[in-house]
């Protein structure tokens, strides 16, 4: 048997005859950007997060971007001020503090969540600090109540990366809404994904929101009035139209990686894995399925030999990458440790049983 990490031809072809249709009516309509797809699938992404505003952009990255310039035009922060991030994220968090010129102060996660360790974020506070980006990362919320506390307590901004986690739920909140402001991607291969690039904002916040807005499409409210140098990053209406459909089919893919995951954490059973811990069960909607091993390219090869595709999220952490040069000698033993261990198996809603099944049998005989 052949089991891809994720068949996104698959993925595409679930929903192929709605998506055809909605996007050749966009071809049709003559009208391609700042449209009413757009605009329709802004109002049904913020109600599905639960905040009162969503702004498209051209992707992820941007938005995460877009979120600390505008909190910088509007003086919440400066350049070389400190935004706090986990250690052990995607490269593209700590870009977007990068490029505002603020500097990411990285905090280890708890090596079994993957997550931001609460406990270690006050310790990383100086005078400088002036947001927390916490990330959800493989698809758990990364927030909890201390870390409401903390940003109360110093008065810092809480920022959400949240484009591995769209629709996951904190007590009844989504992700999204949890903080002061969120950014997201619908890259393809994310749980909302686009067919190209795309990413929103999301916030509660009616002037940062309109600010962003503006940012985004050349510091421009109303055509050739520009106020701000601002940037081109708009979400076009032919991903806009595929995403209200894809939009839809979410919280029933969301179900299907639970029930994947379910299948994973119940029947693997082998003491060289280590599971991943769930904090709540509807916290998470398993972007990804990470485990931990000593010997991980074993593993991968023990797989791979059986005709299952793994990967590794992520091969070399932030700090030890070129791009980060400046942050080389600083240790952060507990991002390294899950950098050389961790281990993504199959996961997407289109995994079948059958499929499922065959990993774990695999797993199991390593
Ligand atoms: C994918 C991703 C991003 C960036 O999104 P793009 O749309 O690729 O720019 C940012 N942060 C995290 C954690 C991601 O996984």
């Amino acid at each position: 048997m052949k089991v891809k990490f994720l068949d996104l031809q698959e993925l595409t072809n679930k929903y192929n005859d709605e998506i055809k249709r909605e996007v050749c009516d966009v071809i049709d309509s003559g009208w391609y950007l700042l449209g009413e797809r757009v605009k329709k699938f802004e109002t049904h992404f913020s109600d599905f997060c639960g905040t009162a505003h969503c702004i498209g952009v051209a992707n992820g990255l941007d938005a995460l971007n877009l979120i600390l310039r505008a909190y910088i035009h509007q003086g919440a922060m400066k350049e070389a001020d400190e935004v706090i991030v986990p250690a052990n994220t995607f490269i593209a968090s700590l870009l977007a503090i990068s490029e505002n010129r603020l500097k990411p102060i990285l905090v280890e996660p708890d090596i079994h969540t993957y997550n931001i360790d609460p406990e270690k974020i006050e310790e990383a506070i100086t005078p400088k600090t002036k947001a927390i980006m916490i990330v959800h990362l493989y698809g758990q919320c990364a927030y909890d109540e201390r870390i409401g506390e903390i940003c109360k307590k110093y008065n810092l901004k809480l920022i959400e990366d949240n484009a591995q986690a769209q629709g996951a739920d904190y007590f009844g909140r989504k992700t999204g809404s949890l903080g002061n402001a969120a950014g997201t991607s619908f890259y393809p291969g994310k749980n909302l994904g686009a067919l190209g690039d795309a990413g929103a904002v999301t916030t509660n916040d009616e002037e940062l929101a309109s600010l962003i807005r503006m940012f985004a499409n050349y510091g421009s409210r109303k055509k050739y009035v520009n106020e701000v140098k601002g940037i081109n990053s708009r979400l076009d209406e032919i991903q806009a139209a595929l995403l209200n459909v894809k939009l839809k089919y979410l919280p029933a893919d969301t179900k299907r990686r639970q029930q994947i995951a379910d299948e994973y954490l119940s029947n693997i059973n082998n003491g060289k894995i280590i599971l991943p811990k769930v904090i709540r069960p509807e916290g998470h909607v398993w972007h990804l399925f990470v485990i931990r091993t000593a010997n991980r390219d074993m593993l991968q090869k023990h797989l791979s030999d059986r005709g299952i595709q793994t990967l590794v999220h992520y091969p070399i952490p932030p700090h030890h990458q070129g791009a980060y040069a400046e942050l080389r000698n600083s240790s952060f033993p507990i991002t390294e440790k899950i950098h050389k261990e961790c281990l993504s198996l199959p996961m997407s809603p289109v995994l079948k049983d059958e499929e499922v099944r065959y990993v774990i049998d695999a797993i199991n005989e390593y």
